[in-house]
């Protein structure tokens, strides 16, 4: 708790000093809510209100009609129905119609304290039997005017757990807890930290009205702005938080300077380039030739969908680093990957004096001690390599640029990690293996520069993508055959969940003896590669199939990522509906990339959940990566999207960055609007935003991001 120096801070104070709370029920809001402080309590949003400001009318009642009050004659109870359906009905009268009243439950209790005659005030969810209106178990008291009076806000219900409810804190009564704080609370004790340059063009709520009104409004319309305001404070301060850390890079930060492109580059370029640049690789490459020409550290996010050509801008962009004096190394996630990389840049780059080496956790002692030493005496230039390239012991004598492929599988600590393996920090480029919904690349990666890359290469033939049942499998092997008789390959791909290894292997074994039956020896070969091979094995069984040995490749996800066989044109991905949007995407980019017509087949059980169906049918619409991800993030929420959830970034208590997007949107225009005009926070109507932003400092994870 940081208190803002001269005044005291009554939000700061221990839960149990709240009248009514003391310490037995703090302890249980601590161990259940997490509520420590009053502004913890202040914190906590309300699920849900219910309004009893006002009565309704019976003759009012649709069936759009959600949770009521009505005041009416009580004119009849009874009993209806046997065992288990026995209730007790009462209806009840007002001047426009009549209601039942339901109880399932406590029913003699309740006909006993029921007076026919009495008029009573009732409240509950509406909901229609036979035609009638009811309300089941409904809250029901005798009615006075007195009652109605003085209720001039709705009431909030909060979560609350088996545990609260078992000693009397249930939703409800942890309202009295905040009605008793908010009653404490004046506007100083939650003063305005939004110029009224933010607050102004959008209308916003003031900072102690939008708590106040988050708990206690008069009525939904002022909720909403309250909650508007609230989502937009948190949307706005992660932005702005990014945005210093962005700018403090660019300004302060001191990077090494690529000034020139020299002679490897462009005779690479002139005389090697195997194809000619899409437009949007030629940008992207501006665009970094920008960055690491500035004299600032570049950390850049490089977007772009599966096979859109990430690996040969990242080759460009070392050979920068390379012409201009500097190493320059390239981490993959995989030893399969890794190996690709190198093999594929140790040819590229045959004819150039250029020293690639390749680091992995399987390489050999005495090759490993050799490489480390040309790192350290700089005699090698360019280093591929997996997270081994992270350990301690990997010094090397002037790294100039690391670019990390396929990101969502390294976590920010280990990028973090790079930073010290120079005086002057490395230009960093961060490559994503599939797109990242625009939302999540502005809170998770924020804090990076992006670039998106958002053409595939020319003559590229769209991939069909078809889901059939696991019962036409014979079909499916049929065409596969029919593809292998044209020269062409095949993945077939079993899915792999760590919790169930053991029973992952056996079902991957068992498609492997089905595949063989299909394609026997020695007519047809196969490669299978999975998770219990030695990488010997595993890159012999790849090799194998890159060259052509093999027609089909059977495997597990180990394949997923980056691997390149250009003669392959099928991809048959088992048990499909277990699989996520990404990864399914991901393992369709395996084809497509040559110039043959490509095919990826989703097979799947009968019994499919809404999302597995909703997941196939997305696949079989879409080629788009970009969409994919949106979609992605719909489904599954940010939370589980892949390498987010230790960022932090993504905390938001009451703003989902799914349903509330425009507010984001207009967050983040409008945090850069605010530094482009101030970039300090100096001048006196943003002090207050500065100050707030200071006491949060070290509070989240965000400020360890970069
Ligand atoms: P990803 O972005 O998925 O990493 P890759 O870099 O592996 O994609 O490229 C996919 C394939 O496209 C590779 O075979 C690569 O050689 C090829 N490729 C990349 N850029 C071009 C281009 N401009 N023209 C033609 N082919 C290209
Ligand atoms: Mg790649």
């Amino acid at each position: 708790m940081c208190a803002i120096k001269g005044t005291v801070d009554i939000l700061a104070n221990p839960i149990e000093y709240l009248k009514g709370v003391g310490p037995q029920r703090a302890d249980l809001l601590k161990k259940e809510l997490n509520i420590f402080y009053f502004k913890d309590l202040l914190e906590l949003v309300p699920y849900r209100h219910i309004d009893k400001t006002k009565v309704n009318q019976v003759r009012d009642i649709t069936p759009q009609t959600d949770f009521i009050q009505i005041a009416g004659k009580l004119i009849s109870t009874g009993l209806m129905g046997e065992k288990r359906g026995k209730r007790l009905v009462a209806e009840l009268r007002d001047g426009t119609g009549t209601i039942q009243l339901v109880w399932f439950q406590g029913i003699n209790w309740i006909q006993k304290s029921l007076a026919i005659g009495q008029t009573y005030l009732v409240y509950g969810k509406v909901s229609f039997f036979q035609g009638t209106p009811q309300i089941t178990h409904p809250e029901l008291e005798t009615f006075t005017r007195e009652k109605l009076e003085g209720k001039s806000t709705l009431e909030p219900i909060y979560p609350s757990t088996e545990k609260l409810k078992s000693r009397g804190m249930g939703g409800k009564q942890i309202g009295a807890f905040t009605e008793t704080l908010i009653k404490l609370l004046q506007e100083r004790n939650i003063p305005e930290i939004l110029p009224e340059s933010v607050m102004q063009p959008l209308q916003l709520m003031p900072r102690f009205k939008a708590f106040v009104n988050m708990h206690f409004p008069p009525d939904l319309e002022t909720w909403q702005q309250a909650i508007n305001r609230l989502k937009f404070e948190e949307f706005f301060i992660a932005q702005i938080r990014m945005g210093l850390l962005r700018q403090q890079r660019h300004r302060y930060s001191k990077g090494i300077v690529f000034g020139q492109v020299g002679e490897i580059f462009n005779t690479f370029y002139e005389k090697y380039l195997p194809f000619e640049l899409t437009g949007a690789q030629k940008r992207v490459i501006k665009e970094i030739r920008r960055d690491t020409g500035s004299g600032k550290q570049m950390n850049r996010l490089l977007q772009g969908d599966v096979g859109s050509g990430k690996t040969i801008v990242a080759l460009l962009v070392l050979l920068l680093a390379i012409d201009n004096g500097y190493q320059g190394c390239l981490l993959a996630p995989t030893e399969i990957l890794t190996q690709q990389h190198f093999n594929s840049i140790s040819k590229l780059l045959k004819e150039l004096p250029v020293n690639v080496r390749v680091l992995t956790g399987s390489t050999k002692t005495k090759e490993r001690k050799e490489i480390l030493q040309g790192l350290e005496e700089g005699t090698i230039q360019f280093v591929v390599g997996t997270h081994a390239i992270l350990e301690d012991t990997v010094k090397f004598k002037n790294l100039g640029l690391a670019i990390i492929d396929e990101q969502h599988r390294f976590g920010v600590a280990q990028r973090a990690k790079l930073w010290s393996k120079g005086a002057i920090p490395p230009h960093v480029l961060v490559m994503t293996a599939t797109p990242i919904p625009r939302t999540l690349a502005m809170t998770a990666y924020g804090d990076l520069d992006t670039s998106i890359i958002d053409e595939l290469p020319p003559n590229r033939k769209p991939i069909l993508t078809v889901h059939r049942y696991e019962t036409v499998r014979s079909q499916v092997m049929d065409f596969i055959k029919a593809e292998i008789t044209k020269g062409r390959q095949a993945y077939i791909v079993f899915p792999l969940i760590e919790e169930s290894e053991k029973l992952d292997y056996e079902n991957l074994m068992k498609g492997y003896e089905n595949v063989q039956a299909y394609f026997p020896e020695p007519k047809y070969w196969i490669s299978m590669v999975h998770g219990q091979q030695t990488q010997e094995v595993r890159n012999n069984n790849m090799h194998r199939f890159k060259t052509g040995d093999t027609q089909i490749m059977v495997g597990t996800t180990v394949i997923e990522v980056g691997v390149d066989v250009p003669n392959a044109s099928v991809m048959v991905i088992e048990n499909a509906e277990k699989f996520g949007l990404s990864q399914l995407h991901q393992l369709r980019g395996r084809v497509g990339r040559g110039s043959e017509k490509s095919f990826c087949i989703l097979l799947s059980g009968s019994k499919l959940n809404n999302d597995a169906r909703e997941r196939l049918n997305t696949m079989c619409a879409t080629n788009d990566g970009f969409k994919i991800a949106e979609k992605d993030l719909e489904l599954r929420g940010p939370g589980d999207i892949e390498g987010t959830r230790q960022s932090g970034a993504l905390n938001f208590k009451l703003a989902s960055i799914v349903q509330d997007r425009k507010w984001l949107e207009i967050a983040r225009e409008t945090a850069e609007r605010v530094l482009d005009d101030d970039p300090d926070l100096a001048s006196a109507p943003n002090l207050q935003l500065k100050n707030y932003l200071q006491s949060l400092q070290g509070k989240t994870a965000w400020s360890k991001i970069s």
